[in-house]
């Protein structure tokens, strides 16, 4: 999304500089008077806005995936995504996990 928006807006800015470059260049020419200045300044400006929008949308999505890092769920340290506990809590409930299926045979020898 963000860069899409980045991208649409990066490529009517270059179209918009293009169009003005050619207006310039051209300005003795009759057919030059037909792109109309009032509108590349609006597009230049929907541009610049849809450029600034993509990097703040981009911010913001970086800042919101370092936010929904994955933590275990006892100690809240950053772990990689997918796992629930980092290594020492997962190791400590599979060793739980693990006296809790073979209680009964344990009392029963
Ligand atoms: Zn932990």
């Amino acid at each position: 999304m963000s860069s899409t928006l980045l991208r649409l807006g990066l490529w009517t800015l270059i179209i918009v500089l293009g169009l003005y470059v050619v207006h310039e260049t051209y300005i003795e020419e009759h057919w030059a008077e037909m792109i109309p200045m009032p509108m590349l300044q609006q597009a230049l400006v929907v541009s610049v806005i849809l450029v600034i929008a993509g990097i703040v949308l981009k911010i913001l999505g970086a800042g919101a995936k370092a936010v929904s890092k994955n933590r275990c769920k006892v100690c809240r340290t950053p772990i990689p995504s997918g796992a629930m506990f980092c290594r020492a809590h997962l190791r400590n409930i599979l060793h739980e996990e693990d006296d809790k299926t073979h209680m009964t045979r344990i009392r029963n020898r």
